[in-house]
């Protein structure tokens, strides 16, 4: 039986798929550290996808406001023709590439090559943007380096506290718990999530602060360690720089003070503090983030506060203790590393540094000079898509921002005004349902690849079975794209092992070395966590980096840095007519806009529609009860859900999954105030009112 990992999230189970008697390949969960022979119920009913029955097997073309079936030369040769007369007429920056965190490191890195030689475009973002980017930017500031976990998983199961600012594992990776069971939790949540029940049921602490205030919170928690001396001042002083600024800005969150902004009462921000305190002191804490840390306009700022108090305890860069990130999206890791972002060339070096565009240059063959500068960030990308200033074609790969992308509204009307929109996928999502042309390509058991989980571990996802006929890969797809546009077909590759050989030269020497993975070591069973420097003589092995920054942090003088952020506070405010904050996440049954496991039968009976958790005394005074359907409106849109009441839910506050479509898409609501550091949007914090409504029709339409 082959091994293989999940196609959802960034946990990257292992499974075996084994064909059935019918043909057909079933599940079996497979041991591997990280979820050690568990799955989830996505992860368990994954092979339901390779099978849906409005699979893409054919290219479709647009052709009298209908989307018909043609073959793969007329697709190309219409896309290539297209996107050359736009080029000609308005420059290169007139086409533009929409990436994934879900693609494989291969695909990633031939994305942006692509972009860069054969578009000649700087107009290159991914939906990673909306993921993982403001904890990113945070520990890039921090530490020097950005890798979500800089230790293994399995680290965290001997901890004696763990730390959970805006992550939800219980749900949204539920394997992972399986590490969490022996620490106590203190989780910082506005919901009562499954992971802020599991942490009250076996003794430790939920802290709900009112939506974007953890950034306060994370200071009053250092001012109370602070004054409970917990503080690890022979770390502060060796190891870091900046702790006078940051202990300037949390100096004035007194506990007191802090719970009047973030409504945690003060007795348990002490409790938390002495609770971190003790067991940092004993070498034995984690701080980890998530979304709910980084979906906001200081997204950044605030992940940089979590960092802050766990530095100032003296938790990153030491055995048994640390700071990470829990990322999302499959291979939302690797797939900011190699180049689909706007401001970023391969190796996660930075696209404006002359060293490492000649860098690139080299290894591509090209000349540094043809190499386009940074472009949008997803967010002001669609903005500008189809207007007087902005790309007019858009090529997307392996994403849905017809749902996923904040304002959908606007952002469909953005994607409507385009000459030309391209998409890659295999089911009819939203944004395939608006595209020009739609190219039907493999999916993850179809076809083999690299993934970089949560932990910086660098997975093969192997091949299970062959794609449907009439079905191509996305290499495939980019490399005949590149040749009809006048590249060389060597320049493209499309075997995932030589691109990957590529990928490793290019990235030689920069934050995200992968010059030592090759198809053999990852293949070998071996770990592999990047940095994997190659080795200077074939006898050595390769290095692998399970642990970063236990000597040293990756700025120049060694030494981590403490930002001192200041809190603002959301972009938008509540007021009279829109008294209550909405909060959006996921479920336990779907990933992301939910265009794979809407279409998972399993998964769509359990969830079948959005809705929206209320407190009872809100919904009350709003007239909605348990069951019935509630509308939710913001200053950009509205939305429909079925009521579900929370005793647990905060009054001011209303949860929505994020995984609808239409007139359930919560991201109807959502706005596009962008963090001014990692252009991450504010999903997490919107403005609302809620009022009865009577039940969508069956796509949800208003
Ligand atoms: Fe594991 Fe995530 Fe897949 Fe669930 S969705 S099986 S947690 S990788």
């Amino acid at each position: 039986m082959p091994t293989t990992h999940c196609p959802y999230c960034a946990l990257q189970c292992a499974m075996h798929l084994e064909p059935g008697p019918a043909g057909a390949l079933t599940v079996y969960g497979a041991d591997f550290p990280t979820n050690r022979g568990g799955l989830c119920r996505k992860g368990w009913t994954a092979t339901d996808t390779l099978n849906l029955p409005d699979r893409l097997t054919r290219p479709l073309v647009r052709h009298r406001g209908n989307l018909v079936p043609t073959d793969w030369d007329d697709a190309l040769e219409t896309i290539a023709g297209r996107l050359r007369r736009l080029r000609h007429a308005h420059g290169p920056d007139s086409v533009a590439v929409f990436g994934s965190g879900g693609l494989t490191n291969e695909k990633t890195y031939m994305l942006g090559k692509f972009a860069r030689l054969a578009l000649a475009t700087s107009q290159i973002d991914y939906n990673g943007r909306f993921c993982m980017s403001s904890a990113a930017a945070a520990t890039n500031r921090a530490f020097g380096l950005d890798r979500g976990l800089p230790f293994p998983l399995t680290d965290l199961a001997g901890a004696r506290v763990v730390l959970l600012a805006g992550t939800n594992p219980a749900e949204t990776m539920p394997p992972m718990m399986g590490h969490l069971s022996s620490p106590a939790l203190i989780v910082v949540d506005p919901r009562r999530t499954a992971t802020a029940q599991a942490a009250v049921d076996n003794g430790g602490l939920h802290l709900a602060p009112r939506p974007g205030t953890d950034l306060p919170l994370a200071q009053g928690l250092l001012h109370a360690a602070r004054t409970a001396e917990w503080l690890d001042d022979d770390y502060i002083a060796q190891r870091t720089t900046g702790f006078e600024a940051a202990w300037a800005q949390a100096a004035s969150w007194w506990p007191e003070h802090t719970e009047r902004i973030t409504g945690v009462p003060a007795h348990h921000i002490r409790t938390a503090a002495d609770l971190l305190g003790r067991a940092a002191y004993h070498g034995s804490a984690y701080v980890l983030t998530g979304r709910g840390a980084e979906q906001h306009s200081t997204g950044t700022d605030t992940a940089s506060a979590w960092i802050d108090l766990a530095l100032a305890l003296g938790l990153p860069g030491r055995p048994g203790s640390g700071y990470g990130c829990i990322t999302g999206q499959g291979n939302g890791q690797g797939g900011r590393e190699h180049g689909q972002k706007a401001d970023q060339l391969p190796g996660y070096r930075h696209i404006t540094d002359p060293a490492a565009r000649a860098h690139i240059a080299r290894v591509w063959g090209v000349a540094p000079c043809t190499l386009p500068g940074p472009g949008r960030p997803a967010a002001e990308l669609f903005d500008a898509l189809g207007t007087t200033h902005g790309p007019r074609a858009l090529l997307v790969m392996g994403s849905n921002p017809a749902v996923s992308a904040p304002d959908t509204t606007r952002v469909r009307e953005r994607l409507s005004d385009l000459d030309f929109l391209v998409t890659t996928d295999f089911v009819p999502s939203e944004t395939v349902q608006l595209s020009d042309v739609v190219l039907p390509v493999a999916q993850w058991a179809e076809e083999s690849g690299t993934m970089t989980n949560l932990e910086g571990r660098v997975l093969r996802r192997t091949r299970a079975q062959a794609p449907p006929p009439g079905v191509r890969t996305d290499l495939q797809v980019i490399s005949a794209l590149a040749v009809r546009l006048g590249q060389p077909a060597d320049r493209f590759p499309t075997d995932p092992d030589t691109v990957l050989r590529e990928l490793g030269r290019a990235s030689q020497g920069g934050k995200a070395d992968y010059s030592g993975v090759s198809p053999e070591q990852v293949d070998s069973g071996r770990p592999v966590y990047w940095p994997v420097t190659a080795s200077a003589s074939d006898e050595t092995e390769p290095s692998s980096t399970p642990r970063l920054f236990l000597d040293q942090f990756a700025h120049p003088d060694g030494r981590a840095r403490f930002a001192a952020p200041v809190h603002l506070g959301p972009a938008e405010h509540t007021d009279e007519y829109y008294p209550l904050w909405a909060t959006t996440g996921r479920l336990m049954g779907h990933y992301q806009s939910g265009a794979q496991t809407r279409r998972v039968d399993e998964l769509n009976h359990a969830e079948p529609e959005a809705h929206v958790e209320v407190h009872p005394e809100t919904a009350a005074r709003a007239g909605l009860s348990q069951g019935g359907w509630a509308r939710l409106l913001s200053r950009r849109g509205s939305v429909l859900a079925r009521v579900r009441l929370m005793h647990t839910a905060r009054h001011d506050t209303v949860f929505l999954p994020f995984h609808y479509a239409h007139g359930q898409a919560a991201n109807n609501l959502t706005h596009a105030a962008l963090d001014p550091v990692s252009g991450m949007p504010e999903f997490k914090v919107t403005a609302v009112r809620i009022e009865p409504a009577s039940a969508p029709t069956t796509e949800g339409h208003l």
